[in-house]
């Protein structure tokens, strides 16, 4: 896992000069405190407990040369696979999987501690260096708060197998059979407790639960990753030329995960992470081929258009505009039920897909998103200094499945029409079909 925070992918890319020398200016002291806080503690107890298990560690020459064959093949693996890690990044700002686990959990079950951080940090510094900086221009305190992150995970599935009396995987061959429980115990707490620790700074920047664990789709990859660097381990403990055996299988799951995050952002709106034109009307016609399938189902449609955006895009800029679209989005969705679709029809225009429920419930649901976007206060960090957009309101329309058609364009057509009227008389209020004049 890693953390994102899609705000600040499109910051211009300062040089590494003038962050060295300048930690006035890094990025990290423009985040929340608590994510502040957050960040350094990890990077503290990451850096204490490597330097005190370093120095009561000996390192030995065959922990080198093995130190340096993983990090050898992460390299390897991270250039082999830099089109699709750019296109990956490009596509989905907050990727969950992270490949990296191969090479970092084979080096638990083949390193010592203190090496084990060296690996993490070495593959971190390389990704940063060769595709994460250049690309997203993720700021490099994400990328150290990353490596740390990793290093605890590492540290805390390192720990699980001291726990159990083992040093890792050449201890688990010797056991045989028994050897298998110990590596799987080490395998699920480094998945547990990289989803955890990671908890705390997504909640911050305002990641939902669901963000952090993903579908079962990312956790069956997550899994599969450390799959893939227990055998790794294996085949480095025993057989080292096999390890090669590993690269084919990696690059296509990787690839996999690219084609996952294709169809996800082919159905979303980039600005808002909202469902799209596209993917919100294949939703819809999913929800009238199951509401034509029983009889008495009802759903209703909304149409959100902002009140006078346009003098927003020309008060403050269209950045300023941009975030407020941003909030709004997030402000409707927070004002929904879980299993309600809200998408971006482009410009300021969203739609509401409300399964299940009937003409008042709608209307009690188009009235709670009219008074959370009136209520709503937008913090847009311009030029370093923060303006502060409030005073919002939106007109909304509503029409109802099957009173208004029983199609998708039907619907929203009664809906365009309904919030037509509510901008006619006096914008800021919510018009229904059933009730417009
Ligand atoms: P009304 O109350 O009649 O809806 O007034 P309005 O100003 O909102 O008018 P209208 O809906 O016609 O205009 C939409 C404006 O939204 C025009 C455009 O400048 C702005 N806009 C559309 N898409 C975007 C966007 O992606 N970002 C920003 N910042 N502005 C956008
Ligand atoms: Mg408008
Ligand atoms: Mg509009």
């Amino acid at each position: 896992m890693s953390m994102d925070d899609a705000n600040t992918a499109h910051r211009a890319v300062p040089r590494i000069r003038d962050l060295v020398c300048a930690p006035r200016h890094w990025v990290l002291w423009q985040q929340r405190a608590g994510l502040v806080a957050y960040c350094l503690l990890v990077e503290a107890v990451a850096v204490t407990v490597t330097v005190l298990t370093g120095l009561a560690t000996p390192v030995r020459l065959g922990s080198l040369v093995m130190l340096v064959a993983l990090a050898g093949m992460g390299i390897l693996h991270a250039e082999l696979s830099r089109q699709v890690e750019r296109l990956r990044r490009r596509v989905n700002a907050t990727p969950h999987i992270n490949m990296t686990s191969v090479w970092t959990f084979a080096g638990v079950l083949l390193l010592p501690r203190p090496l084990v951080a060296v690996l993490v940090a070495a593959l971190y510094a390389h990704l940063a260096l060769r595709s994460w900086y250049r690309l997203q221009r993720v700021p490099v305190f994400r990328t150290v708060f990353n490596a740390s992150l990793a290093m605890l995970t590492c540290y805390a599935a390192g720990g699980v197998l001291s726990a159990l009396g083992s040093d890792g995987m050449a201890d688990a061959v010797a056991r045989g059979w028994a050897g298998t429980p110990v590596v799987v115990a080490a395998g699920i707490t480094y998945f547990v407790v990289g989803a955890l620790i990671a908890l705390p700074g997504l909640t911050i920047t305002n990641f939902s639960l669901r963000v952090l664990f993903g579908n079962w789709m990312d956790n069956l990859l997550e899994a599969a990753t450390l799959c893939l660097g227990g055998l790794t381990a294996l085949a480095l403990a025993t057989e080292p030329g096999l390890v090669v055996l590993v690269l084919p299988p990696l690059l296509v799951l990787h690839r996999g995960v690219l084609i996952k995050q294709l169809e996800i952002a082919a159905t979303r709106d980039e600005k808002t992470g909202l469902f799209n034109t596209s993917g919100w009307h294949d939703l819809a016609s999913a929800e009238i081929a199951r509401a034509a399938r029983t009889t008495d189902s009802t759903f209703g449609v909304l149409m959100v258009d902002l009140d006078h955006f346009k003098r927003i895009n020309d008060s403050y800029g269209h950045l300023a505009g941009d975030a407020v679209l941003k909030a709004v989005a997030g402000t409707i969705t927070d004002a929904v039920r879980d299993y309600d679709s809200v998408g971006r029809f482009g410009g300021e225009e969203f739609v509401v897909l409300l399964p299940g429920i009937a003409h008042p419930d709608v209307l009690t649901i188009a009235e709670r998103i009219r008074a959370a976007i009136a209520a709503l206060v937008v913090n847009v960090p311009l030029d370093e200094v923060d303006t502060i957009v409030s005073g919002l309101s939106a007109s909304i329309g509503a029409s109802m499945y099957p009173a208004a058609g029983t199609a998708v364009e039907r619907l929203l057509h009664a809906a365009d029409t309904a919030l037509y009227q509510a901008k006619n008389s006096g914008r800021n209020k919510v018009v229904s079909t059933l009730n417009a004049a």
